[in-house]
Formats: C-alpha cells, sequence, structure tokens
C-alpha cells in the first residue's frame, strides 16, 4: 500500500482510490475518418512503462473526483498529483532507483554479475556468439 495525495481531500490510502490508467490519451478529433485500426490502436494500444508514468485515478471512496497522477510504476512513489485540465508537471528524468538497484530503469543493459569487470568469471552474451 502507499499513500496518494487526492488534490482535493489530501493524503490518503491507496485502497480508497482506482486507477482509470494512462493519462492523456486525446480523442480523435475527426473519428469518422479514422480505420478499424487506428480505432483500435485508439481503444486498446497503451504504453507498458516501467518508469515514470502518468495516470488517472479516480478518488472513489471520496470525493469521486478523477485527477492526474505521475507515479513510478516500479515503486509506486507518486510523484506529483494533478488536477484534470491542468498542464503535466515536468520530471525530467527518472529520479529514482529501482528496488534492486537497476543504475538504468528499463534499459536491459546492465553488466552481468561476475563479468572481467566485475572480477568474476562468468561469460558476457558477446563472448558466447561465434
Ligand atoms: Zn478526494
Amino acid at each position: 500500500m502507499f499513500l496518494i495525495s487526492c488534490p482535493n481531500c489530501g493524503p490518503r490510502d491507496q485502497t480508497e482510490f482506482s486507477c482509470g490508467g494512462e493519462a492523456h490519451i486525446v480523442r480523435p478529433a475527426k473519428p469518422d475518418d479514422l480505420s478499424d485500426a487506428d480505432w483500435a490502436d485508439y481503444l486498446f494500444m497503451r504504453t507498458n512503462t516501467k518508469g515514470v508514468h502518468a495516470e488517472r485515478w479516480v478518488h472513489s471512496h471520496g470525493c469521486r473526483r478523477w485527477f492526474n497522477a505521475i507515479r513510478h510504476t516500479a515503486t509506486d512513489q507518486i510523484l506529483a498529483v494533478y488536477k484534470i485540465g491542468e498542464e503535466r508537471p515536468p520530471i525530467d528524468h527518472d529520479p529514482l532507483p529501482t528496488p534492486c538497484g537497476e543504475p538504468v530503469v528499463g534499459s536491459g543493459d546492465l553488466p552481468l554479475v561476475g563479468t572481467a569487470s566485475a572480477g568474476g568469471t562468468a561469460k558476457t552474451p558477446s563472448s558466447e556468439v561465434k
């Protein structure tokens, strides 16, 4: 569990809220002009961010109002909350390390434990390719 600071009520337990998915999804201006694939993209395709992510939340067991929150998806830390219609506050970089201490969130470019630079004997993927 974690705390979310509702813009109307203040800090409350996360169990009082419901997540409404990714924020800032804009409805198409000319829906009649969209192909089926474009509609499917608008309706179903969302980012799957590991790191800083803007989401819509509703205080379902409180004021019942919707708002936006910027949450770090790996640590569940709420970095900012703001009302619907307000501009997203700038968060220029991923300020938080992940719980396991990865230096770059989601990079997939981590040194392997036991590589030559770490003083071990494990093989790196490039040494396995022939
Ligand atoms: Zn509220």
